[in-house]
């Protein structure tokens, strides 16, 4: 839900149109989705990380909670959350849980002890963004960067590009060069990213030290989709946003998802 005024609430949809239909990659967003879902999941279970949040859903959560018990983890139920389509400005809390419309926004980890702190964190009357992101293993500067942008810029990839050196900007433009692919986050709307943090700039090191794990282990799981994801990432596309509405350009396919308001055009191009 993007809140434009009191009177003005929009829920921009989240699709993406594959160029070459005829092509290999026709459920490539859906392949891809599943894959960086089971990683986030994977570097709790191998021990790359402290905790990882799912989304419950009430129609299998007993086959859910059934994996996460055999593979020797913990679950905490945290939230519930409305459902929603790709990117949405907030999360929003529900009372009663519709099987249609609910998530159960869940901690998973493999420690009592760090369910203990992410509910701490979580619970807190400001959310304790700090220690959610250390236990989610996000780079230091990243939660430092994030804690300083959000809320007031909940998808802020004109402001992570803008931190990118170098880089050419105008007020409402900015070109990135000489980026690292694998940090991109223009296009994670359809799943297609490899780290799950927003980091501090597309030339953040720590980010991309700590990348080349998290494609490591999305490789171990499904190298086709992983490839087709880094693909992606590494050719050349602009990203805008206006009215709440995010397009992705891009050679392969035209992206469209839900962004939050701004009455002016925002662009980013990735050469
Ligand atoms: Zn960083």
């Amino acid at each position: 839900m993007v809140i434009v005024n009191e009177d003005i609430k929009i829920e921009p949809y989240t699709f993406l149109a594959v160029k070459y239909p005829k092509s290999n990659l026709l459920g490539i967003e859906t392949r891809a989705l599943e894959l960086i879902n089971r990683t986030g999941y994977e570097m709790v279970k191998r021990g790359y990380r402290d905790a990882d949040i799912i989304h419950l859903n009430p129609y299998e959560f007993d086959i859910q909670i059934q994996e996460i018990y055999n593979d020797g983890l913990m679950v905490y139920p945290l939230k519930r959350v409305k459902r929603y389509n790709g990117f949405g400005s907030s999360r929003e809390i529900v009372k009663e849980i519709d099987l249609k419309n609910t998530f159960i926004y869940a901690c998973v980890a493999k420690e009592k002890s760090v369910i203990e702190r992410f509910k701490k964190a979580e619970y807190s009357n400001q959310i304790d963004h700090k220690t959610i992101g250390d236990l989610l293993g996000y780079p230091e500067c990243c939660i430092d960067r994030f804690c300083a942008i959000w809320p007031g810029s909940p998808d802020p990839v004109f402001e992570i590009a803008g931190n990118s050196n170098p880089c050419e900007k105008t007020d409402f433009s900015i070109t990135v060069q000489d980026d690292y692919p694998l940090l991109r986050q223009h296009m994670r709307y359809f799943g297609f990213r490899v780290i799950p943090w927003l980091p501090c700039s597309t030339n953040c090191k720590e980010s991309l030290e700590r990348s080349k794990v998290w494609l490591e282990v999305m490789k171990s799981i499904d190298e086709k989709t992983s490839n087709n994801i880094t693909d992606f990432l590494s050719k050349p596309s602009v990203w805008s946003m206006c009215n709440s509405q995010i397009i992705v350009e891009h050679p392969d396919f035209l992206g469209y998802a839900s962004g939050n308001y701004l009455s002016e055009k925002r662009v980013v191009k990735y050469v």
